[in-house]
């Protein structure tokens, strides 16, 4: 007997987080592991989550299996560690050196937010305490196991995983789990964040070269369903991202880009220094402005064997971002308040990519009040996000307790979503040799889950269900 648990990405899309109980239902006998160790974000309801433990201890859980290294994903490893776990965390060699600084990173915030409350008094916990802190994240990364896509990894004499490409974002994959717990073999697929399907022109600085691992065979699917019910736009974006960032250096205002930190910003700062050199857009200066910018730009380019060919070409042509002209990586708190009093126009990426923290908050805290600027996203925006509230045409947004009027233009451009849309959704589950038994929608607000679910009814005739926060679904 086995059975799924979601812990987490059950009605929303972030706290990733999947049991698989492979023993009785007490949870006492079976080996128990997660896919992912996600954090949650966005609303105090959901942020609380955060807090509260696993429902079987911490140090009963033998392994983690983790998709990729954005923090809804792996953000809650370190917490986990400090609840007593003490098993391996398996995940691929670049996902690995990504949480090496996005792990230490997030504990470090944890405890700058811990510090800001107890200052202002505003926590309702006395005193406030970081949820880990740099020193724990760095002690989780102990436990960090390298595995290769399609390598079989045996947990138990019933249980074995491999990593498939999962073709979201570097190092992402992936699990597919097979279980012989009982005389009937059970093949199990957590899709992670499934990447984009479709060509570069449709999906511009994508980075990984290949789509979703094709023609599968899985008897129950996890999937995400993040923009189950949008479709990205199918035009070149590039044209309409030179403009804005002209109509706004024009009047004399700067670009603020809130960007994940691994990945997108790098992504973008390819892009920017294309628009620059085929003159598309002047040459103003561009500031990453993250503590984790730097290190991830290295771990890029150690990792080229996930390069598609054009951004190959690109660094041939270019060299690292961090030699360029005009490209300054920001890592100290003085480099970032240097640009904050730098002299408009420029264009600044800055992280969270959902403006939940980080030093994008002190750039948009100076420029949203000036209509000259313009904020432009690139990613998705969680609802209960300070993002949200932006992108959503809100007039005034809370940063650092205080209402911020928003009167800089705002723009969002959809093409740089590493998620796949729902047509892309379907080319890549029409490709499954065979119909699963049941499809559980994870990592997607209800709205999203809900047609998805429709869509793949519809279009597949498979069975669909959405997962819900705490529901135990048996497997086998
Ligand atoms: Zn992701």
């Amino acid at each position: 007997m086995a059975y799924i648990q979601f812990l987490g990405a059950a009605g929303t899309v972030t706290g990733s987080k999947h049991l698989i109980n492979t023993g009785d239902p007490s949870g006492k006998d079976g080996f128990q592991f997660l896919i992912d160790c996600g954090l949650f974000q966005g609303p105090k309801e959901w942020r609380e989550r955060n807090w509260r433990d696993t429902p079987i201890p911490a140090k009963q859980i033998d392994a983690v299996i983790l998709t990729h290294a954005h923090l809804d994903h792996c953000g809650w490893i370190p917490r986990l560690v400090k609840e007593g776990f003490r098993g391996a965390i398996y995940a691929t060699s670049p996902t690995i050196d990504l949480c090496g600084i996005i792990l230490p990173d997030s504990g470090h915030l944890q405890e700058e937010d811990a510090r800001f409350y107890n200052k202002i008094k505003k926590s309702k916990h006395d005193p406030a305490l970081p949820l880990y802190t740099f020193e724990e994240a760095q002690a989780s990364l102990q436990y960090f196991k390298p595995v290769p896509l399609e390598q079989t990894v045996q947990l138990s004499p019933e249980i074995s995983f491999r990593f498939l490409s999962a073709a979201h974002i570097l190092g992402s994959c992936m699990v597919e789990v097979s279980l012989a717990t009982t005389s009937q073999a059970k093949r199990l697929l957590f899709s992670g964040d499934i990447g984009r399907v479709h060509d570069h022109k449709m999906a511009p600085g994508k980075v990984v070269h290949s789509g979703p691992q094709e023609g599968e065979t899985a008897d129950i699917v996890v999937m995400e369903s993040t923009y189950g019910n949008r479709q990205h736009p199918t035009e070149d974006p590039l044209r309409e991202l030179a403009a804005l960032i002209r109509d706004t250096a024009e009047r004399g205002g700067s670009v603020v880009v809130p960007a994940f930190a691994i990945e997108r910003t790098q992504k973008f700062a390819f892009i920017l220094k294309h628009l620059i050199e085929s003159q598309q857009i002047p040459r103003i200066p561009v500031f990453c402005d993250s503590p984790m910018a730097i290190k991830a730009v290295e771990i890029f380019l150690k990792h080229d064997e996930e390069y598609t060919d054009e951004t190959r070409a690109m660094i041939r042509k270019y060299g690292s971002p961090l030699a360029w002209p005009g490209f300054t990586f920001a890592s100290t708190p003085e480099e970032s308040k240097k640009i904050n009093a730098a002299i408009m126009p420029s264009i600044i990426i800055s992280s969270s990519g959902m403006a939940t923290g980080g030093r994008i908050l002190h750039h948009l805290l100076q420029r949203l009040p000036d209509p000259r600027n313009l904020v432009l996203f690139i990613g998705f925006q969680a609802p209960g996000t300070r993002g949200f509230t932006i992108k959503s045409g809100s007039d005034e947004v809370k940063i650092f307790g205080e209402y911020v009027p928003i009167r800089a233009q705002v723009a969002a451009l959809e093409q740089f979503s590493d998620h796949a849309d729902p047509p892309e959704l379907l080319q890549w589950l029409r490709t499954f040799r065979a119909r699963p038994e049941t499809t559980y929608l994870v990592h997607g607000e209800s709205a999203a889950s809900g047609q998805l679910r429709q869509l793949m009814q519809r279009e597949l005739g498979w069975r669909v269900e959405i997962a819900q926060y705490l529901e135990k679904v048996q497997v086998s």
